[in-house]
């Protein structure tokens, strides 16, 4: 089946390193501007940080989903951000969901913006999970991070309305950064306030090295340039194209973040960590099982 714009979700090629159920994805714009400084999309896609509509779009899905089976997962979106600030003006995102919502489909919203509340009365309508990412609460930190994307204060009180209008929502601290946001205070921060938020779910991973993000990263913490290619390139290992740091440290780190996860009582997963052994097995890692468990 050659589908258009909702496409499986397979950004590793049948790789064993994802460990997510069988799912569609749609990316509302070409681009993102949240631009954040780790971002992996940018390496693959042109003038990404000046993100663009999409021609025809609304047309297109149409025509593929009539071919994805009812109960399906239809991820948006694995390649930007649905609730980028040009979504305010032409309402691309609301007007997929608009198409999909009353369909027997399970819709998983990632993103890093409290826009998503504007949509609350649709994600109601339909079973639906919202991904809320957050990697710091540190305000200024997060604007170097994260320059294009609402605060993380912002990101807190979304979790907050999703929650109180019953809508499950799961907390991507992701990817953590080595030097940067792996201390156990900002660990031990990001995870009390989005759990206490609400958040009942949480994904987690490390920053992997790609071959224009860490020139961005270096060109903001120019001191942190000698740790970062000593952790990767000296220590790290390659696995799918991206630079990872040593099991180690990942291991370390994300172990920790479960400690943290498991004494607010919540689930855990990593992402793309071949590390699933510290998964949680009672929930799939994105989360998106807590919706059919919520309708059983
Ligand atoms: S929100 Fe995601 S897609 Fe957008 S710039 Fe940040 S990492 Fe890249």
């Amino acid at each position: 089946m050659h589908y258009r714009v909702v496409k499986p979700f397979d950004p590793w090629k049948k790789g064993s390193l994802c460990t997510c159920p069988f799912k569609y994805t749609i990316n509302p714009y070409t681009g993102c501007s949240h631009s954040c400084l780790y971002c992996y999309a940018s390496a693959y896609i042109k003038d990404f940080f000046n993100p663009r509509k999409k021609d025809r779009l609304l047309e297109y899905i149409s025509k593929d989903i009539k071919y994805i089976p009812e109960g399906s997962i239809i991820n948006i979106s694995s390649s930007s951000d649905p609730y980028i600030p040009l979504e305010k003006e032409i309402n691309i995102t609301r007007n997929i969901l608009e198409k999909f919502v009353d369909r027997n489909y399970i819709i998983e919203i990632v993103t890093k913006s409290d826009l998503v509340i504007r949509d609350i009365d649709l994600l109601c309508r339909g079973r639906s999970i919202i991904s809320i990412t957050i990697t710091t609460l540190n305000e200024e930190l997060a604007k170097i991070l994260e320059p294009g994307a609402p605060s993380p204060l912002k990101r807190i009180d979304a979790i907050k309305k999703l929650s109180e209008n019953s809508l499950p929502v799961v907390l991507r601290f992701d990817p953590i950064m080595p030097f940067i946001t792996d201390s156990e205070e900002n660990i031990e921060n990001v995870i009390e306030e989005a759990v206490d938020a609400g958040a009942r779910h949480v994904v987690s991973s490390t920053y992997k090295v790609k071959w224009d993000n860490l020139e961005r990263i270096v060109s903001r913490f120019p001191s942190l340039s000698k740790n970062f290619k000593e952790l990767y390139f000296v220590q790290g290992e390659k696995i799918h194209g991206a630079l990872y740091a040593p099991k180690g440290y990942r291991e370390k780190i994300l172990s920790k973040v479960r400690e943290k996860v498991k004494i607010k009582g919540l689930t855990f997963s990593t992402c793309r960590e071949n590390l699933s052994y510290l998964n949680d097995k009672e929930v799939s890692c994105d989360g998106t099982s807590i919706c059919l468990k919520k309708l059983s």
